[in-house]
């Protein structure tokens, strides 16, 4: 469905950003991945993304709390693939604290990479989308875009932002064909949410099996984690013809979290 279509995928170098990256590769997009990690095991990844695409694949060093970055990513897919046609923000980090003892620091952080960062890319990547008539933005927000926890200060507001930013980029590109949309998953296990688990585990001296339970329980009726994978589904579904009236929604993947 996606052969001759490039792709950049922000935060692609572990969990949802990689589920997302191998479901579009698994389409035929060239696919550009970014985020950190080991240069040795990023490279076994893109040589994976090509195998099954068929198509380029490349990783780009962009930090996602520099806007000047962030340009350069987009400049540099576009030179490499010769278009960028799917566009997913995905790049976040968490911190937990009660608002009064935020460190202001990791406030600015978590705005910068789960929220100001998809303004600069969407900034960079919607002029050759219009100018082509085609493209596909996906915002990986979070159920924590839609309803709020407690010691989340920053990522709830950062993903509010996210879920309000990708409803006025749809509103401006209603009459084109470019869609934004954005995904809202619960809890997935991945790396974010494993050190969510750890500190838990740690502050009831509990299991880490007991500690998955405990947080999935507090939150997700279905008492199962949703999948990179499952995210990744959805992503390929907002990039087919049948989502081309999706425009400005939030889709839910959260095993009920916020239908309570
Ligand atoms: P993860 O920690 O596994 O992956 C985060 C990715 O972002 C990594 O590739 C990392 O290298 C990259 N990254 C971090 N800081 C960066 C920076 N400054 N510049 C560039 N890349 C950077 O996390 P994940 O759970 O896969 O989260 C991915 C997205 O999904 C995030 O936006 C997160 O908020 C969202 N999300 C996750 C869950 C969950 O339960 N895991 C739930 C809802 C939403």
């Amino acid at each position: 469905m996606l052969k001759g279509k490039a792709a950049v995928v922000t935060g692609s170098t572990s969990g949802i950003g990689l589920g997302i990256a191998r479901a579009l590769a698994a389409q035929g997009a060239a696919v550009m991945l970014n985020g950190f990690g080991d240069a040795k095991e990023i490279a076994g990844l893109i040589e994976g993304l090509e195998r099954v695409s068929g198509a380029k694949a490349a990783h780009h060093p962009a930090d996602m709390t520099k806007p000047h970055d962030i340009e350069r990513l987009i400049a540099d897919a576009e030179k490499a693939f010769g278009s960028v046609d799917v566009l997913v923000n995905n790049a976040g980090i968490q911190h937990v604290a009660p608002v009064d003892e935020f460190p202001p620091e990791k406030w600015d952080a978590v705005l910068a990479i789960n929220l100001s960062s998809s303004f600069h890319s969407i900034r960079a990547a919607l002029p050759g989308m219009k100018k082509r008539g085609w493209g596909r933005i996906v915002n990986v927000a979070s159920a924590h875009g839609l309803v709020a926890s407690a010691q989340k200060a920053a990522y709830v507001a950062a993903k509010h932002g996210l879920v309000g930013l990708t409803k006025v980029v749809a509103l401006e590109t209603a009459a084109t064909g470019v869609t934004c949309n954005a995904i809202c998953p619960g809890w997935v296990l991945t790396p974010l949410v494993q050190k969510q688990i750890d500190a838990l585990a740690a502050r009831h001296r509990m299991t880490l099996e007991d500690a998955k339970a405990k947080l999935l329980a507090e939150k997700q009726p279905s008492l199962e984690f949703a999948t990179p994978e499952q995210i990744g589904g959805i992503a390929v579904f907002l990039c087919s013809p049948g989502a081309d009236q999706i425009r400005g929604a939030s889709i839910s993947v959260d095993g009920g979290w916020t239908a309570q």
